[in-house]
């Protein structure tokens, strides 16, 4: 199992064969989701206490949570209070999940990055494939997370 170090290191590399190989396809927009992918490459780790990127899920769904919340008070917004609600869910999830089960899933990935849509497909597309290179590189993707 990859660190999160060796994590970013793959999906750096990976950013940098699709420039080298699809020049044509660098656009700003294609730029801009290079934090993003980089972010999903770590994200199925999430299910591990001890990961960088669980400490900061965790405070970045709790604030999610409560400012959700207090905004839906001021402002009801269906939206809104499905946001808080989904956000409380991931952290209840984050809690009780066991490593390498859902969270190492091939559906984990594009329900995780399906908030993303919002913002645009290619956004989607980036999550997902910064997703599924993780589980390639723990050598979950073909297994789906269920080979342990
Ligand atoms: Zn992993």
């Amino acid at each position: 199992m990859p660190s999160g170090r060796v994590h970013l290191l793959i999906g750096a590399a990976a950013v940098a064969l699709v420039v080298f190989v699809f020049p044509k396809m660098v656009s700003i927009e294609a730029f801009l989701t290079v934090p993003i992918f980089l972010i999903y490459t770590l994200l199925p780790d999430i299910d591990i206490p001890t990961s960088s990127i669980s400490a900061h899920a965790r405070k970045f769904f709790l604030v999610a949570a409560l400012m959700g919340a207090v905004a839906d008070y001021f402002f009801p917004n269906l939206y809104v209070l499905l946001f808080a609600i989904v956000a409380g869910v991931v952290i209840v999830a984050m809690t009780f999940a066991t490593h390498r089960r859902f969270f190492h899933s091939l559906l984990a990935g594009p329900l995780l990055a399906a908030p993303l849509i919002y913002v645009g497909w290619v956004w989607f597309f980036s999550g997902v494939l910064g997703y599924y290179l993780h589980l390639l590189a723990d050598g979950e993707f073909f297994s789906g997370g269920l080979s342990s």
